[in-house]
């Protein structure tokens, strides 16, 4: 087997359970490694550290797969797919929520896999070429322990490119029933495994929309990147005033109309704008009890975290401008590059710019569905506060 023989000092965090070896790690490699080759991992003084998988088009040479003398086998992949998808036995329940991340790569000790499943259905993505190579085991995993009504592959991530992948999407098992509908937190909503953004739903935040639908009632609520609405009709089950969302992709309008009408809330309780969130913002001449702020990733490496860290500061202090007093924020970023204490400290800058005192009342993260090992803090990156703007 390929065997990569680490630097000396370079064990520890391997050693503690980090599942990423960069290149400047290794001390030398013996064995010819094609990408997505299995390997195991030599500590300096010549003892196994544990087995993973190879690839030297990645930044990222090797991701551990286990820890020890064992090699990971198709059995092992099995078992750690029956414990992900067990774990999320709480999350899914009969008239709640039918729908969430199953299986969340590196928080699920399967770098690489990501599944989501959508009531009876799942969407995949195997993002390096590592889980390329166990493909089948895990296809004919899914089947026997999901049962599920199609397997649609949406392996289409940037994480492919880097990993000299390219891009595989279409239907693996079953029948495809279209944009179908998903429920979440007693909402219905129609999500698109093919045609939507991520594998079509932004489960993540879920635990964020209950806590949101609590705090929302008889509030003016904005809610901004606001997508199929998910946070919008949260917000209006908890009983808001009125939602205005806003949205810079015109189609987001007909889903979150679409959705509205779906869980029979009144047309008139939303109000749907198309817009640049930041040009609506600064224009807008009323202002709001609640503002949710959920914009796309800013930072997508870390040489873009001074810009984002402009946007982040730029969209809060607006927004802290354009809410009452005593109102609230929910504000987040998913820039895994911008650390949570930077975001921290921007929003206390974008504080400290608007003229407003801040209360800090929840601070938030992804859900359950989504665990983050606690060696590998760069799975964290959904952060978010709720904040009072006094
Ligand atoms: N809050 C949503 C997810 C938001 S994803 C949910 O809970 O499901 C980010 C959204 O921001 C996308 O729908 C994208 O169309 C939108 N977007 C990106 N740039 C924008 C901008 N400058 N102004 C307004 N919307 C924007």
């Amino acid at each position: 087997m390929l065997k990569v023989y680490l630097k000396k000092g370079r064990e520890k965090p391997i050693r503690n359970g980090h599942p990423w070896i960069f290149s400047g790690a290794i001390r030398k490699i013996e064995g010819n490694g094609d990408p997505g080759e299995p390997c195991v991992v030599v500590g300096d003084n010549g003892t196994t550290l544990g087995h993973g998988y190879y690839n030297p088009k990645s930044s990222i040479t090797v991701r551990m797969l286990s820890g020890g003398e064992e090699p990971f086998t198709e059995e092992i992949l099995k078992k750690r797919l029956e414990e992900a998808i067990n774990a999320r036995a709480g999350i899914l329940r009969e008239g709640g929520t039918d729908s969430c991340r199953l299986v969340n790569a590196e928080g699920d000790f399967l770098p690489g896999l990501i599944v989501d499943r959508y009531a009876g259905g799942l969407c995949v993505q195997i993002c390096t070429a590592g889980m390329e190579r166990m493909r089948a085991g895990i296809m004919a995993a899914l089947a026997a322990q999901c049962a599920p009504s199609f397997v649609f592959e949406r392996s289409d991530t940037e994480a492919r490119e880097r990993e000299g992948l390219q891009s595989e999407e279409g239907l693996r098992a079953g029948v495809l029933p279209g944009p179908l509908v998903i429920r979440e937190n007693g909402l219905d909503f129609i999500a698109d495994p093919v045609g939507g953004q991520k594998t079509g739903f932004y489960f993540d935040q879920r635990e964020n929309r209950a806590l949101a639908c609590a705090y929302a009632g008889g509030r003016h609520c904005l809610d901004c990147f606001s997508y199929s609405g998910a946070f919008g009709l949260n917000l209006l089950s908890g009983n808001a005033a009125l939602v205005t969302s806003v949205d810079s992709s015109k189609i987001s309008g007909q889903w979150r109309s679409r959705n509205l009408a779906l869980n029979r809330f009144n047309a008139s309780r939303m109000e749907n704008i198309c817009a640049d969130a930041f040009d609506y913002l600064r224009a807008v001449d009323r202002r709001y009890d609640l503002i949710v702020l959920d914009p796309p990733k800013f930072a997508r490496h870390p040489s873009e975290v001074p810009k984002a860290a402009r946007g982040y500061k730029d969209i809060n202090l607006v927004a802290m401008k354009k809410i009452v007093s005593g109102g609230l924020l929910f504000t987040f970023s998913c820039s895994n590059a911008v650390d949570v204490r930077l975001f921290r400290q921007i929003i206390f800058a974008a504080a400290v710019d608007a003229g407003r005192q801040v209360q800090l009342l929840h601070v938030l993260s992804a859900g359950p569905d989504h665990p983050v090992s606690i060696a590998h803090p760069e799975g964290e990156y959904l952060k978010g506060l709720m904040l009072k703007v006094l």
